[in-house]
């Protein structure tokens, strides 16, 4: 059961109604409610208060959330795969197995994205890339076309905000400052936020090239944030979560079973003084913040 937090009206709280707080009361000594067809045995005032008190944010208001985009807003590694499995699949490769051409396509990506930072433009370099060196045939203007449509239908998909994203960001806008911290090609990212309908919930967007911790220092410097209430919050220890601490930033890690290989790494602890929250769902940001 999921209960209001403070400050709203007590509960629907799953028996769909609004209760005043001397209804509240008389109901919480554990009488059941005659308006309900069910009349089901409300809880008791030791229950509604624990539940309550276990639902309240655990940070008080005016914090600052800086909010990964990709894999933590919407999907986005997803397309990606898909795309990589196509060019697997039409590559087919004798000699090499899958396994073994993604091990290729990664070291590749990771040339790239080095000589051309990350986003799909060098996506769709590594691939021509990759299947120029692994194609036991001369590349054909007609294959290098199958491989670039590959990396156009990534770039054809709808924006898929991930579980309760709306509802949450909302909410969490209203109790504290929200700022946008993605990576990535600039006129991308800002295409994919225009297109998620989110960018009214964020006071400011800052798009990087890397995230490494002289970026969060730089962002932290720009809008003056106080270490001890600031938090990154994104799907990639790689990304988000290492460096962000690093920087001296809190952070709250938000699992994603499809984040993208590149991104994976071991999780590292929070130094003395800082928070380090790992969640499974974004809509769970509302029961800390
Ligand atoms: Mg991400």
């Amino acid at each position: 059961m999921r209960l209001p937090r403070p400050g709203r009206k007590v509960p629907a709280g799953g028996f769909g109604v609004a209760l005043d707080p001397i209804e509240h009361h008389r109901i919480a000594a554990g009488a059941t409610f005659p308006g309900l067809e069910s009349r089901r045995t409300l809880p008791s005032c030791a229950a509604i208060v624990k539940c309550t008190m276990e639902l309240m944010p655990q940070f008080e208001a005016g914090q600052t959330l800086l909010i990964d985009a990709d894999d933590t807003l919407w999907e986005n590694n997803i397309y990606f795969e898909r795309a990589i499995a196509a060019f697997i699949s039409y590559l087919n490769h004798h000699e090499y197995s899958p396994a073994e051409v993604r091990a290729a396509l990664n070291a590749v990506e990771r040339e790239t994205i080095l000589a051309h930072g990350y986003g799909l433009t060098s996506f769709t370099r590594s691939l021509v890339t990759c299947f120029e060196r692994l194609s036991p045939a001369p590349v054909t203007e007609e294959k290098a076309e199958r491989v670039l449509g590959f990396a156009r239908s990534i770039a054809e998909q709808e924006i898929e905000l991930l579980p309760g994203v709306a509802e949450t960001l909302a909410e969490l806008a209203r109790r504290h400052r929200l700022i946008l911290m993605t990576k990535g090609n600039r006129a991308e990212q800002a295409d994919k936020l225009a297109r998620s309908g989110l960018g009214a919930h964020f006071s400011a967007v800052e798009i990087v090239a890397e995230k490494d911790p002289p970026a969060y220092r730089e962002v932290m410097a720009r809008h003056a944030l106080a270490p001890h209430t600031s938090w990154m919050i994104g799907n990639s220890p790689k990304s988000d979560i290492n460096p962000a601490l690093a920087a001296g930033l809190n952070a709250v890690f938000l699992f994603h079973k499809d984040t993208w290989v590149l991104e994976h790494a071991e999780l590292d602890a929070a130094p003395h003084g800082q928070r380090l929250i790992e969640l499974d769902a974004f809509v769970k940001l509302r029961e800390i913040f």
